[in-house]
Order: structure tokens, then sequence, then C-alpha cells
């Protein structure tokens, strides 16, 4: 088997094992497992990413923010890089969510390119799910807030011309309504 199916193979079932017990918030609350794997697989096909560090890191995307897993661990287990790019779109739970937020849009400039298509493949799937699966309970003025604040940040990230990037264009933008 090569270096990279074996990479990605650990790192598949890595994400897993540490979120098996997360549900995504749609109204089946979806296992949340699918949600990193829809952003690597989004990266690898739509983006044509063939880097397999970046995509080791896109299916373990949430664990530092979502399960105890630290940076040192993926260290351990993935290798510095991968565990810098996953560092890198981690926020720190620790503070506020409105800081985070605002976080999010006044670190995006400083991401290097690698972590910026990861962000931006992160957000076109939560864009898609809330479009197609949205979390319980939310208003449209909510659903709308968070559109907003994907396009902020994803406007700020290094990334100008991508397929990724178009990918996020697609379901960011609002549909004009078809003239007759
Ligand atoms: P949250 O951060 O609470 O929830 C969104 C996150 O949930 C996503 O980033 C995603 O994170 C995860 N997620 C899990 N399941 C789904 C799913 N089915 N679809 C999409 N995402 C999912 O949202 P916000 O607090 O940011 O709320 C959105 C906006 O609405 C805010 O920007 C704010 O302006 C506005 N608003 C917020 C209110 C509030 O009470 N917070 C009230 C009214 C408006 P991951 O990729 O990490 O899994
Ligand atoms: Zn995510």
């Amino acid at each position: 088997m090569s270096k990279s199916i074996s990479l990605l193979l650990k790192a598949a079932a890595f994400a897993a094992e540490r979120h098996r017990r997360q549900k995504r918030k749609d109204h089946e609350a979806t296992p949340y497992i699918n949600h990193p794997l829809e952003v690597a697989r989004l990266l690898a096909e739509e983006g044509s990413m063939r880097d397999a560090e970046v995509l080791a890191a896109a299916l373990l995307h949430d664990v530092i923010e979502d399960t105890r897993t630290t940076r040192r661990e993926l260290e351990r287990r993935f290798g510095d890089r991968v565990a810098a790019l996953v560092a890198e779109v981690t926020d720190d739970k620790r503070l506020p969510k409105q800081v985070r937020k605002r976080l999010q849009i006044e670190h995006a400039p400083r991401m290097s390119r690698a972590a910026a298509l990861i962000k931006i493949a992160d957000k076109t799937c939560n864009l898609r799910d809330i479009r197609e699966r949205p979390p319980k309970g939310w208003s449209a003025a909510r659903r709308r807030g968070y559109f907003a604040h994907a396009r902020a940040v994803v406007d700020g990230l290094p990334v100008k011309k991508h397929a990724v990037l178009a990918a996020f264009r697609r379901v960011a933008t609002p549909r004009r309504a078809a003239t007759p």
C-alpha cells in the first residue's frame, strides 16, 4: 500500500474514533465523521488536491477543536506538517463565540495557502449542509448570518483563484430568481 493511502486511512480511522459520539446539528443527527470525510472528498475531487498531508489534515480538521485531541498528539501520529495545518484551522474554544468569529476574519489573511484551502472546503461543506440539512431550530436570519460570516472569512484568505473557491462561490452567492 502506498504511504499516501496508508496516511489517509489512518487519519480517517483516527478522526472517526475521536468524533465517534458526536452528531451533526441536522434533524437526522448525521454522524459527525461524515463532515470531515466530505471536506476531504471535496478537496480531492472538486479541488484536484493530490497532497496526501493536506487531505489528512482535512480529515482531522475538527479533532483539536471538538475532541480531547492535542496538537502534540497529532504531531506524534501524523507528523509536524499535518499537525500544523490542523492547528491553523482550529479556533480557540476557550474564547467567547463572538470573539472566535472575529478572530477567524482577522487571522484569515495570514493563513498558509494549504490551510486556507481546507478552510474554504470546510465553509463550503457547512453552507451546503445549511441548504440541504440545516441545523435544527435555525431561523432564516441565523442561516443568513452564517453565510455572511463565511463570506467574510473566505474573502480574507490568500486564495483568489482555485476550483475549491469556485465551489464556495457557487453555494455562497445568492441565487437569482430565474428570469421568465
Ligand atoms: P454555530 O457556530 O453555532 O454553528 C455552526 C457550526 O456548526 C458550523 O460552523 C459547523 O461547524 C457546525 N455544524 C454542525 N452541523 C451543521 C449543519 N447541519 N449545518 C451547518 N453547520 C453545522 O453558528 P453561529 O453561532 O455562527 O450562527 C450563525 C450566525 O447566525 C452567526 O454568525 C450570527 O451572526 C447569527 N446568529 C447567531 C445566533 C446565536 O445564537 N449564536 C442567533 C441569531 C443569529 P464545524 O465545521 O466545526 O462542524
Ligand atoms: Zn468543519
